[in-house]
């Protein structure tokens, strides 16, 4: 059984329009980044299609170059909602000059069935090309699925409209006007309700899927300095912790501490103090490897990871950090603050049940020793101090300790 023409077009423009009023019911009120775009080119195509349903009881140039004016406009609005989701504007010219440059040519061949076929066909296939390259271009940008379904949808309605656009040219359609059926025509429509449904899903799972991004960076970055926040230092640090157990590599950790911070913050301001922090974070950055990680541990206090580092390589890597530190100055106000900073370091192969927790313990005490010491200085835990009746903590990061002070 065929399905008959008209019916699917009626399929293609109820699938539009709800949604288009889905899109806009949560676009609402919200910065959309180009769901309202992609709202509207949905109710851009309903109402071509309406048009085209009605061929033969309006006039024929309305059917016909309004409805595919609008039709060509749908997917010029996909582009433009494509390139606002990516930040960047499409300018007005490359938004109108494929639909107005149809509408010029189909009123040229407005007796022509076939000759309007194929170059609306050719046309509308560029424009879903232009849509997918938009999206392949910038691919490595977002790695989710929602990209890949709008482009597997781009992908499908070029293929579709050039082989549509082609058949046509050869003669090969057996259909003579807009709304009877062969088989490219269903193919057409068929792909057409296939790719507006999988398209627009896409580009929803393109937006949860940033959110879900953000909301994971937020939940793991300290928001002051952009470095792990404690959560997921310790997180890193305990997943070390058993891969050094495992491997037999050793661990380093470092507690860096700034010197007289509270003096900072009481003579210059909290803004001035907070640069401080952001400037040290770098001092810090631009000096470890790659593989290492940073995180802030507390207010003033960072904490470095360094796999396979010996106590030895970790302690001299701490004396470059506090001399960098002291070395650096913050700009600030005209003036340029100096601070400096105290390090404590453990280092070392691990043994079965150590836990992160004793790590932090070993390098806080070596901390405690570098202030009591004078500030401005690196101390050594050479071993893991292990707690009276103390063992693994729990064996999860979520369990934080309270200050160790
Ligand atoms: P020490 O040399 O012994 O480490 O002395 P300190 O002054 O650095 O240490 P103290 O613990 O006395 O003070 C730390 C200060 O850090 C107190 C707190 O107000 C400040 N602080 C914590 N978090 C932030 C922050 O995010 N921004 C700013 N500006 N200050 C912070
Ligand atoms: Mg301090
Ligand atoms: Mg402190």
């Amino acid at each position: 059984m065929a399905p008959d023409i008209p019916t699917l077009m009626m399929m293609v423009t109820v699938a539009a329009m709800v949604m288009a009023a889905t899109l806009m019911a949560v676009a609402w009120g919200e910065r959309s980044d180009g769901i309202k775009l992609w709202a509207g080119a949905l109710c851009c195509l309903a109402l071509a299609y309406v048009l085209f349903l009605l061929r033969g009881r309006i006039p024929d140039p309305v059917s016909i170059l309004l409805g595919n004016g609008l039709a060509s406009a749908a997917t010029s609005l996909v582009l433009a909602a494509i390139c606002r989701f990516q930040g960047r504007t499409l300018p007005w010219l490359a938004m109108l000059l494929p639909p107005l440059a149809l509408v010029g040519l189909l009123w040229l061949f407005l007796d022509d069935f076939t000759t309007r076929v194929t170059l609306t066909a050719l046309i509308m296939a560029g424009q879903s090309a232009w849509v997918f390259w938009a999206l392949w271009e910038r691919r490595s940008a977002y790695q989710g699925r929602g990209v890949r379904l709008v482009m597997a949808a781009m992908g499908l309605q070029t293929v579709v409209l050039l082989v549509r656009g082609t058949s046509s040219a050869s003669r090969a359609m057996g259909a003579q006007n807009m709304l009877q059926a062969d088989a490219i025509q269903i193919l057409t429509f068929v792909s057409a309700f296939a790719s507006l449904l999988v398209a627009s899903l896409g580009f929803i799972f393109m937006h949860k899927e940033r959110a879900d991004e953000a909301n994971r960076r937020l939940a793991a970055l300290d928001e002051l300095t952009g470095v792990a926040n404690r959560r997921s230092i310790i997180a890193a640090l305990d997943r070390d912790v058993s891969r050094a157990i495992r491997t037999r590599e050793p661990l380093a950790v470092m507690m860096v501490d700034i010197d007289f911070f509270k003096h900072i913050n009481d003579t210059h301001g909290h803004l001035a103090g907070d640069q401080v922090l952001r400037n040290v974070v770098d001092v810090i950055r631009h000096r470890i490897r790659a593989q290492d990680i940073v995180g802030r541990y507390g207010g003033e206090e960072f904490m470095v990871l360094l796999c396979d580092t010996t106590l030895q390589g970790a302690r001299q890597l701490a004396e470059q950090l506090r001399e960098a530190v002291q070395a650096s100055f913050c700009p600030w106000n005209g003036e340029r603050l100096a601070v400096t900073v105290s390090v404590g370091v453990f280092g070392g192969r691990l043994e079965p049940g150590d836990g992160w927790d004793q790590l932090i313990h070993a390098a806080d005490q070596a901390l405690y020793r570098a202030k009591q010491g004078g500030r401005n200085r690196v101390e050594i835990a050479p071993t893991l101090g292990r707690l009276a009746g103390h063992g693994r903590a729990n064996g999860s990061p979520e369990t934080l300790p309270s200050s160790l002070h």
